[in-house]
Order: C-alpha cells, then sequence, then structure tokens
C-alpha cells in the first residue's frame, strides 16, 4: 500500500473507531502538568497516575516546592503511581532543566517554537522520550505530534498501516507522516482504547472487533484468535 492509500486507511479506521468509542474534542492543557503525569504514568494505570498527581497538588504549593522538595517527600506523595525512586528525580531534574533554561517553571514557549525545536527541546531534558515528547505537544499544546504508547504500537502494527517489526520510537515517525494531523488526538485516544478493550497484548478479541476487514492480523490468522 502507497502512502496516500495508507493515509486513506488510517482515516477509514479512525471512522469507524469513532463510531465505536466516540469523539474526543481537544482542550488546551497545562504542558508542565501533562509533563508531570506523563512521567507519572510510566509503568502504571491511569487511576494510579491520577492519585499520584492529585497527592502531589495536595502536598506542594506549585512545582517550584516539587522541584525543591526533599527527595523521600516526594517519592512518598507520587508514592500511588509506583516507581517513586525513578520518577520522583526524573520529575525535579525535567523541573530543573526548565528552570534553569527559562527562569520559570513554564514551557508556554515550546508554543513559539517550531514542531521540530520544540520536540528537540523536550528530547533534550534526561527522562523524556518521543512519547512523552509528542504527549506533551499534542494534548497540552494542540501540536501535531502523534504520541505513541504500548497499545497504539501494537494495534497499529497488527493493523498493517505500520510493518511488524517497526520500533516504538520508528512509529512516532511513520504514523506522523501518514496519519492526518487534524484526527491526532482523537486516533491517538481510540486505538489505546481500542488496544485496551479489544486488541489485547495476549488473545485479541478479533471475533469482537469492529476492524476486522481492516487487520492484516485477522487477515492472517483469522480463525486461531476468534473466541
Ligand atoms: S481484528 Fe484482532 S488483531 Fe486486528 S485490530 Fe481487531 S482485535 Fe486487534
Amino acid at each position: 500500500m502507497n502512502d496516500s492509500l495508507k493515509t486513506q486507511e488510517s482515516m477509514t479506521i479512525h471512522r469507524i473507531l469513532l463510531n465505536a468509542y466516540g469523539d474526543h474534542p481537544w482542550s488546551p492543557d497545562d504542558p508542565v502538568a501533562t509533563l508531570v503525569s506523563t512521567i507519572l504514568s510510566q509503568n502504571t494505570n491511569d487511576v494510579n497516575r491520577d492519585r499520584a498527581f492529585q497527592q502531589l497538588e495536595e502536598r506542594f504549593a506549585d512545582w517550584e516546592q516539587v522541584r525543591d522538595a526533599p527527595l523521600d517527600e516526594l517519592i512518598e506523595a507520587i508514592r500511588p503511581a509506583g516507581l517513586g525512586p525513578t520518577k520522583a528525580p526524573r520529575i525535579q531534574e525535567a523541573l530543573r532543566r526548565i528552570t534553569q533554561e527559562r527562569d520559570e517553571i513554564s514551557l508556554a514557549f515550546l508554543d513559539e517554537l517550531s514542531l521540530d525545536e520544540a520536540r528537540s527541546w523536550l528530547l533534550s531534558v534526561p527522562g523524556i522520550g518521543p512519547k512523552t515528547a509528542a504527549i506533551v505537544l499534542l494534548f497540552a499544546l494542540g501540536r501535531p505530534a502523534f504520541p505513541v504508547d504500548t497499545h497504539v504500537h501494537r494495534v497499529t502494527r497488527r493493523l498493517g498501516l505500520i510493518p511488524s517489526k517497526t520500533s516504538r520510537e520508528k512509529a512516532h515517525e511513520l504514523l506522523e507522516e501518514m496519519v492526518s494531523p487534524e484526527i491526532y488526538y482523537p486516533f491517538h485516544i481510540n486505538l489505546i482504547l481500542h488496544g485496551r478493550s479489544v486488541c489485547h497484548p495476549r488473545n485479541p478479541e478479533c471475533g469482537a472487533c469492529v476492524l476486522q476487514d481492516h487487520c492484516a492480523f485477522y487477515a492472517a490468522v483469522p480463525t486461531s484468535t476468534d473466541s
């Protein structure tokens, strides 16, 4: 399938997912809060991430306090998200880096940079990879970056939108080229919802899947995954 056909196919899949999971209008968010929340979300679920973020907000009055807090205090505050000894220094390092560069804890300046410049800046912060950078850019700032988490990676490879051996990092690049930027946000969210509810890592529920007719994985092994 050539690039233009892939773009059409991704749009068709997007429309099917819209019918299944609904639309998700974008609204702006604080990029620093999005960055911290994304670090908290690593290797945990949304509920634990949100509990940790809430505790953070209750315990500290502002990002400066989070940046300067004794490490053990911050680890304790974000305990619900797990991996506190890894995530707490990562959060403080990111906040220190922002302070060094901007003299304040704000990422609003990213909106004034080109997409490539903004992404490069985020990637230069220790602990921020392509997914976190894309989440900050898309979710908080509405910039055309396409985040690829484990669900998006798995579902788009199974569908055949990207080759099955594509790395997560490379998937960002391929999907950004293929998918129309105006659908990045709802398409990303609906791929995650589909990955969580139907296209599980193990035993995907292909028999109940609305994307059967668009799925390379299903076409290759149509009976072995029906259940
Ligand atoms: S048909 Fe199966 S493998 Fe393909 S998207 Fe649906 S659940 Fe996933």
